[in-house]
């Protein structure tokens, strides 16, 4: 009996030092990773469902890891999240966004950069504020800059009158902002009008149902008639089959993003079909 009591503590102490030595080591593979700009911004454009125009693109993050090759934000962001290494992440990756973006402005009409955060990150001085320096420094990002947060996981453990301060300092630099994954969470009505967003992003599996199903068709209406009460933009998220960008057309959404109009992409590849498509 002793021994087998001894036997599992020991294991149990052997398995939380594995897992701990597991979590320092994913840590310092971030870091390294940050340091040696191993994170590449991918981009993904919102298009106007009327023109097909593009007028704006949500920048997603890829790890060209040493090892692994290229790494999808779901294997390491939620890591990153919880360690706080995602505001070092996000930053650098602002930066690189800002310069890139240059290449964009020249090109007509204006066109926005959206980039994703927690309201946690939002309630972050060590965040905020070198991002409010960061988008004083450069000049593309002072009108277009659009922050977005899921309504996932932000307002289960957040004070609303918190998070509507945070973002007003951030208004006042010129951040517009977005509510990610609508429909998932728990963003009921008043906070909405509360947090007055500027932009609201259907959830994809609204979305998926739109060419076949009446009641989510029905609720996807509904959702347009409140996007023009707020006076909000909205885009619906995860467009992959035409039938669908026509339902979500007929339904009064004006903005998509999706599959069906281009996938996210790394900036030269982005920028040789932007310029493509506004030469036209
Ligand atoms: P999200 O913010 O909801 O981003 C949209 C995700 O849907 C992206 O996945 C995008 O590639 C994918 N997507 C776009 N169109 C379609 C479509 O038509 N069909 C389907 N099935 N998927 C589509 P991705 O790039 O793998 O990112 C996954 C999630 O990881 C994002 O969800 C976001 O929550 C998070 N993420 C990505 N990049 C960043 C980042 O830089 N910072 C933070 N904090 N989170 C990020
Ligand atoms: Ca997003
Ligand atoms: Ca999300
Ligand atoms: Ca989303």
């Amino acid at each position: 009996g002793l021994v087998f009591i001894l036997g599992s503590a020991c294991f149990c102490t052997w398995l939380t030092r594995r897992f701990a030595n597991e979590q320092k080591s994913q840590r310092s593979d971030l870091q390294r990773g940050i340091e040696h700009n191993e994170f590449v911004n991918y981009y993904q454009p919102i298009i106007e469902n009327k023109t097909g125009e593009w007028i704006g693109a949500e920048l997603l993050v890829r790890w060209h890891h040493p090892r692994h090759g290229l790494v999808l934000p779901m294997a390491f962001i939620p890591q990153a999240e919880e360690t706080g290494q995602i505001c070092a992440l996000t930053l650098k990756m602002i930066e690189n966004a800002a310069n890139e973006k240059l290449a964009v402005m020249t090109m007509k009409k204006p066109f926005y950069i959206s980039v994703n955060v927690t309201a946690s990150m939002i309630a972050n001085k060590a965040f905020v504020e070198p991002l409010i320096a960061l988008i004083q420094q450069h000049q593309s990002l002072r009108h277009n800059f659009v922050l977005e947060f899921s309504e996932r996981d932000s307002f289960a453990n957040s004070d609303i009158n918190e998070l509507k301060q945070a973002m007003q300092r951030l208004r006042d630099v010129g951040v517009t902002w977005a509510l990610d994954d609508f429909g998932t969470g728990y963003a009921g009505l008043s906070t909405l009008r509360e947090l007055s967003f500027d932009i609201i992003k259907i959830d994809r599996s609204f979305v998926a149902g739109s060419a076949t199903d009446s009641v989510t068709q029905s609720i996807l209406s509904n959702m347009a008639d409140m996007g023009r009460t707020l006076k909000c933009k909205l885009i619906a998220e995860g467009v992959e089959l035409k039938e669908q960008a026509e339902q979500i057309d007929a339904l009064g959404i004006p903005y998509s993003q999706g599959y069906y109009y281009a996938k996210p992409m790394p900036f030269s590849r982005f920028i040789a079909k932007f310029k493509i498509y506004s030469m036209q």
